[in-house]
């Protein structure tokens, strides 16, 4: 068996993260079940980032001292650590945001404004986070274009037949997610990329979260962007990446003017810094940077494949339970088709009363819309719970949580019966 195929001893890793020691309400042991919002950080991350608060500060590419320089160094290698995590051709594509919702948002801003115009279509689906659905309704507004949903089918895949008669020769921007932060669905984004090819659309990949559970190689991906955030990957919040086809980018405007992204400015105006800095306005995310480099590098040595076999175990594991309870209705395909999310809803119970009840236990799940409120429309309901994996997690963690909801159901019943026999 090769080290990549070996099971990783998540039990052993829990030791990386210092907050997942944490008693929470009277001293319940923290049970973390949220890591699509966000995944905690090692000691790696935040050692690498205390260090270079402590030790090699100061802000970039503008100082010729040696700890500008040196921290420049730093951010640099920075980019180059998400090169090599996403396979990258080069570090001129790996631009730099403040998240996955930035990226998306300079996409549609600099490309979008620059080749969408009235009459034009954007294509998303009907899973897609409002990171992935909002900016490219305010682009179509901007321009006078339209947005268009591709549906997904009831067990919550992308229907591909509804999809390909989204698209036509006025599409110019397919969004997608990689994978759906409610559903867990995996997008089968080769096949996306290759029909909005034939139409002549540019494909932007929302890889929030995708990248941080799976090997990514944008080269043979095929899309055009692909988007995504740090502090789902073990990494801090504050720092995002756009990976970009080179020829695009640099035919690009800049989003946000301003510091560093300039090459001469004058009176009579100004003319753009060569990529990536062209899109880095500003004082940007250092620190953040090299936290994330720390991140990329922690994962690395696991493996990201180890990682998502680890994943898909405990996805098997809570739908094998989850669908053995009476009124728990789960969202999405079968767990062979996800990623580490599961969602679902309990009868009779709001998902803000369950996700409240499993708290008071030390249980951490998410409740609500989960951003993405066409997908709950379409699924006929206004809030469901979502329970999401990482590296850490075990299948005691999910035990913790099955009993949870058993002792809420259990509550629920005797209540209705209280109600019944009062009637
Ligand atoms: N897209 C998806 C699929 C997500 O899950 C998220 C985060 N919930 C985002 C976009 C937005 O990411 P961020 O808040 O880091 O910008």
């Amino acid at each position: 068996m090769t080290v990549e195929a070996s099971a990783l001893d998540a039990a052993a890793l829990r030791a990386d993260f210092p907050i997942l020691a944490s008693l929470v309400h009277d001293g319940r042991p923290l049970v973390y079940l949220d890591s699509a919002a966000s995944t905690q950080r090692p000691t790696a991350v935040i050692q690498a980032m205390t260090t270079a608060y402590e030790r090699e500060y100061a802000n970039v590419h503008r100082g010729v001292h040696w700890m500008s320089e040196r921290c420049t160094d730093r951010y640099e290698a920075a980019r180059e650590a998400v090169r090599r995590y996403i396979n990258a051709s080069a570090v001129e594509e790996v631009v730099f945001t403040s998240g996955t919702t930035a990226a998306l948002n300079l996409v549609a801003h600099s490309w979008g404004d620059a080749h969408v115009g009235a009459g034009d279509e954007i294509l998303v689906t009907e899973m897609e986070h409002h990171s992935n659905i909002v900016p490219w309704f305010q682009l179509a507004e901007r321009r006078g274009a339209a947005v268009k949903f591709a549906p997904i089918t009831d067990d919550g895949v992308l229907d591909l037949e509804g999809f390909a008669e989204r698209l036509s020769q006025r599409t110019k921007v397919v969004a997608v997610s990689a994978v759906s932060n409610v559903l867990g669905t995996i997008n089968p984004v080769a096949r996306i990329v290759a029909a909005a090819r034939a139409a002549g659309a540019v494909v932007v990949v929302d890889g929030a979260q995708g990248v941080p559970h799976g090997t990514t190689d944008v080269q043979q991906l095929g899309a055009d962007f692909l988007a995504f955030s740090g502090h789902k990957m073990a990494g801090p919040s504050g720092i995002g990446v756009l990976w970009g086809r080179r020829e695009l980018l640099d035919a690009m405007p800049p989003f946000l003017g301003g510091g560093s992204m300039i090459g001469e400015v004058t009176v009579d105006g100004f003319t753009s810094a060569d990529l990536p800095a062209k899109f880095e306005a500003g004082t940007p995310p250092i620190v953040p940077a090299i936290g994330l480099a720390a991140a990329i590098e922690y994962v690395e040595q696991i493996g990201v494949a180890r990682i998502a076999a680890h994943e898909q175990r405990l996805t098997a594991y809570a739908h094998e339970h989850l669908e053995a309870l009476t009124g728990v209705r789960l969202l999405g395909p079968p767990a062979a088709g996800k990623s580490g999310i599961v969602s679902f809803v309990i009868d009779g119970v709001h998902a803000h009363d369950v996700a409240y009840m499993l708290d008071r236990g030390g249980v951490a799940i998410r409740a609500g819309h989960h951003c993405a409120m066409p997908l709950h429309k379409r699924l006929g309901i206004t809030a469901s719970n979502r329970a999401s994996f990482y590296l850490y997690n075990t299948p005691a963690d999910i035990d913790a949580m099955l009993k949870g909801i058993d002792q809420l159901q259990e509550k629920f019943r005797k209540r209705q019966r209280r109600r019944r026999s009062a009637r």
